[in-house]
């Protein structure tokens, strides 16, 4: 007897015109992140009705949405970002999807739309990277990203929870994020005149409408001369986090600090992984609010030592300089610190299988 997996529900509907091998080879050699896309995407549709069916893999194509549809309007929509890494056996695995997928849940919940079973979140993307397994890349630092999301698709102007949803992966593959190999310090720019996330507002859920509200203060901080925007809490005294990565700072001691989860951080899964890890080298880790005074404080006196950002599309980034309104400080001496170095490799290390995987992070795809 065999038994059936959450992929099996997929219906395979295969392209008859895949990218040729050789333009694919070619694609994958330096692929811009977010520019390239597979052959296929797994999809789900919803009805109030119905609930969740038709579960497919089908040839990647434009959707055809009614100009009514709900999204267009009030941004209902969700999605999530996690990766497919090929490991030396040619072994294709991807990083606690089980959390993703109950992120995603708990996203639904927020934004009113229908949650999606850990199951067929983990079939689609199980059932996407079998038919598009040619196009994990093998090599330092890639890896294929894979971008579940669900929108309102009914065609309604009324104010109210859609009775129609889609449910999609796509899949991109992706070379280094940084461009010059290595890991390259960024400049944040912490905004006091825009907030990401308020008391009972969406900032815990992962929906396109943070990240909408989030890029008017990213091209400010652009246009000051900044890489990125570090948001504080609504009282404008204690850290959150940057537009799409979670913060942690590092002190002279070897304590490291992070904003607690309060309803208006996302809860990454790079973040939960980096806090693991940590403890597990012996540092103090707390989960606590990090104030902006203290902070400043403790870079001038050198009492903190490291600062860096993390998301699974980068996975740590050394935070190399820090400025707002009334102070421009450098972080240790600007560049990457050993911390942040020594546990992006031993998490990198684990994604890519050169590391045992003791803690069970590992899902098999292919
Ligand atoms: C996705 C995201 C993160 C990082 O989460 P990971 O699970 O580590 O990728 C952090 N902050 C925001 C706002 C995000 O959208």
């Amino acid at each position: 007897m065999s038994t059936t997996t959450p992929a099996d529900l997929f219906e395979l509907h295969r392209t008859d015109h895949p990218v040729p091998d050789e333009e694919r080879a070619k694609l994958l050699e330096h692929p811009r992140f977010g520019t390239v896309f597979t052959d296929h995407m797994a999809r789900i549709g919803w009805t109030a009705d119905g609930g969740w069916a038709n579960r497919r893999v089908e040839p990647y194509a434009p959707l055809v949405l009614d100009p009514a549809a709900a999204v267009l309007h009030y941004g209902q929509e969700i999605f999530e970002g996690l990766k497919a890494y090929r490991h030396a056996d040619g072994s294709i695995w991807s990083f606690r999807p089980q959390a993703n997928a109950a992120r995603f849940a708990r996203s639904a919940h927020r934004l009113a739309l229908p949650e999606l079973s850990e199951d067929d979140f983990l079939g689609a993307i199980t059932a996407l990277v079998a038919a598009d397994r040619d196009w994990v890349p093998s090599g330092e630092e890639t890896s294929l990203y894979l971008r579940p999301f669900m929108y309102a698709a009914e065609r309604f102007l009324g104010v109210r929870p859609a009775n129609a949803v889609e449910f999609l992966t796509i899949a991109s593959p992706v070379g280094p994020y940084f461009a010059s190999g290595g890991v390259q310090p960024v400049s944040i720019w912490i905004s006091t005149d825009f907030h990401r996330a308020g008391p009972g507002g969406t900032g815990a859920a992962k929906c396109g409408g943070n990240y909408a509200a989030s890029l008017l203060p990213q091209q400010e901080a652009y246009a000051k001369g900044f890489d990125q925007v570090c948001f504080l809490d609504v009282a404008g005294e204690t850290l959150e986090e940057l537009g799409g990565m979670n913060v942690m700072v590092v002190h002279a001691d070897g304590r490291v600090t992070t904003p607690a989860i309060s309803g208006t951080i996302l809860e990454g899964v790079t973040r939960s992984s980096i806090l693991t890890l940590l403890a597990e080298a012996g540092h103090e880790v707390s989960e606590e609010p990090v104030r902006l005074d203290e902070l400043t404080a403790g870079l001038a006196s050198g009492e903190v030592a490291e600062v860096f950002a993390c998301g699974t599309a980068a996975v740590m980034t050394p935070i190399g300089r820090l400025a707002s309104d009334d102070f421009d400080l450098t972080v240790g001496d600007g560049g990457a610190g050993p911390v942040t170095v020594a546990i992006r490799e031993q998490l990198t290390d684990i994604q890519t299988g050169r590391a045992a995987d003791l803690h069970g992070w590992l899902y098999r795809l292919v």
